[in-house]
């Protein structure tokens, strides 16, 4: 008889779980996934995949603008939430059928249940079976954090509620300044939503580059949204549909919803940690493991959000794979989590991969800055107020490009194929030496010349 019930458990059907189980059930391991929600997680349920669909379709209000400089007349337009949401929601609903069938076509069992630690080869699922496993792989992700509890918190809906909204909303004041609160600032304007953004500090979008930071401000508050920044949210209060939210300075902002986008957290509790041994990592409250996903416990791993290293669908995925294959495909595989590339789907866009001009020069002693911003060929003519921002942050010594950062239509497109050269270690001379492509925004990459700033830091004395 086998020792154990299962050769690999898997916590949680996401990004990272799913291609774990896959992969590992492809190297003929017996592969048990448990998912208490619906496979596929939140980037295909609640995050990347609904959230782009909302970006495209919020974007049709520009197009139908933009329309006019080119000679077309469009009639009266409408737009209607709730067959948005409907359409959404088939298209997610194909998704998990396809994430299940792809999990079962690969060998691996689903458990649609919750599941926790028992021991460190045991897993106890809410049915109340228990399931022995030479080896637990944790993929359990993570949720929207609520914040400090300030009064009319449970008036608050977080990105997870945006998504399945009966109307939508006239007007809506977003807290927070990265990735979610931009992304989902840029869907209710595009939809006609009147929005206010809150953020607590002096700009949106910190640890993104500067120049980034302020043109995507400047770019949304063109498109109408306004940003409140050095202000928090201190009370919100409801009178029948309506809400009014209290800012930490006295001010108050009507509204119809009131969504707060503060950062998430690892999903740790209650998952039975403790009674294992796995230890949690005291800098960000993820689970605690080294450069092989491995906890401190020995046959336990954990891959994704809920490490709490870099929260992005394509790391979940390379980390659960590396996993799979270390563990069963006898092919050792360590993450590089160094220059991955991203994007905020905000409206602009916003691409990047590599260092900020901050970050270089705090670790190279000479770094070269080429910039430029300017009027799309598509505004010349729809007559829109709108500039294009791209920035290489390049190593002066070296000529190594170490940071590439965009703002405008496209951005998230650009970068992805950018990273492939800015991994590659390509330098100046090799963007230089590639032909631009004509018309196009990004050969601005390839064009720019003189640098617009040259940073060198004298050595110490
Ligand atoms: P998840 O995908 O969260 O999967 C974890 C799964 O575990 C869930 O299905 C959950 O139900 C299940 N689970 C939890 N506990 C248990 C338990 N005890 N038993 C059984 N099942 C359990 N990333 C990008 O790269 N690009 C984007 O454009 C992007 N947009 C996003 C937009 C939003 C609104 C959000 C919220 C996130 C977005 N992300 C994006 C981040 C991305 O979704 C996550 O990084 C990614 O989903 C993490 O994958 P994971 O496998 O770690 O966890
Ligand atoms: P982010 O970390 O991107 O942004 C959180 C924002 O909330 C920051 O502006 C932060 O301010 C602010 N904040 C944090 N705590 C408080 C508080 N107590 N009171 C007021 N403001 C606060 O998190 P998100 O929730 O936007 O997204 C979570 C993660 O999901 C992202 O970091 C990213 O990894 C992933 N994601 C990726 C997407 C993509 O790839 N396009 C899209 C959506 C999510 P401060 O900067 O001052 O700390």
């Amino acid at each position: 008889m086998a020792e154990f019930d299962v050769d690999l458990f898997v916590i949680g059907g996401g990004s990272g779980g799913v291609r774990a189980a896959r992969i590992a059930a492809g190297y003929g391991a017996k592969v048990m996934v448990a998912e208490e929600c619906r496979m596929g997680g939140t980037c295909v349920i609640r995050g990347c995949v609904p959230k782009k669909l909302f970006v495209i379709g919020s974007h049709v209000h520009d197009e139908i603008e933009d329309a006019v400089g080119f000679g077309w007349s469009i009639g009266q337009v409408s737009f209607d939430w709730t067959t948005l949401v409907a359409n959404k929601d088939k298209e997610i609903a194909r998704l998990e059928g396809a994430y299940t069938s792809n999990v079962e076509k690969s060998g691996a069992r689903i458990v649609k249940t919750r599941a926790v630690l028992e021991d460190t080869h045991t897993i106890r699922l809410a049915t109340g079976e228990k399931v022995t496993a030479k080896y637990i792989l944790i993929a359990t992700g993570g949720a929207p954090n609520h914040g400090p509890i300030v009064p009319g918190i449970e008036h608050v809906i977080s990105s997870n509620e945006a998504f399945h909204l009966k109307e939508l909303p006239k007007r809506i004041v977003i807290q927070g300044g990265g990735y979610i609160a931009l992304e989902f600032a840029g869907i209710f304007a595009g939809f006609g939503s009147d929005v206010t953004v809150i953020y607590r500090g002096d700009n949106i979008l910190r640890g993104f580059d500067e120049d980034v930071r302020k043109h995507v401000r400047a770019e949304m508050e063109k498109r109408g949204i306004t940003i409140i920044t050095g202000r928090t949210v201190a009370k919100i209060d409801k009178h029948g549909r309506d809400f009014t939210t209290h800012l930490s300075d006295g001010s108050s902002i009507a509204s119809d919803q009131v969504m707060f986008a503060i950062g998430r957290h690892p999903n740790v509790r209650g998952l039975g940690l403790e009674t294992a041994g796995v230890a949690i990592n005291p800098a960000n409250g993820g689970i605690q493991v080294d450069g092989w996903s491995k906890t401190s416990v020995d046959n336990i791993y954990a891959v994704g959000d809920v490490t709490h290293r870099t929260n992005l669908t394509p790391v979940a995925i390379r980390e659960g794979h590396a996993f799979a294959d270390t563990v069963f495909g006898k092919r050792p595989v360590q993450v590089d989590h160094a220059t991955i590339p991203t994007a905020v789907f905000s409206q602009p866009e916003v691409g990047t991969v590599g260092l900020t001009e901050e970050e270089a020069r705090a670790q190279f002693s000479h770094v070269d800055i080429y910039k430029t911003d300017f009027r799309p060929i598509k505004a010349t003519m729809s007559g829109r107020d709108t500039r294009v921002l791209m920035k290489l942050v390049v190593d002066g010594a070296s000529d190594r490009v170490l940071g590439c950062h965009i703002v405008g239509d496209g951005a998230a497109e650009i970068t992805q194929a950018v990273a492939i050269a800015v991994k590659m270690k390509a330098t100046k001379a090799d963007f230089d030496a590639t032909i631009a492509l004509h018309p196009t925004a990004s050969e601005e990459l390839v064009t720019m010349r003189t640098p617009t700033a040259r940073h060198v830091r004298q050595a110490a004395e």
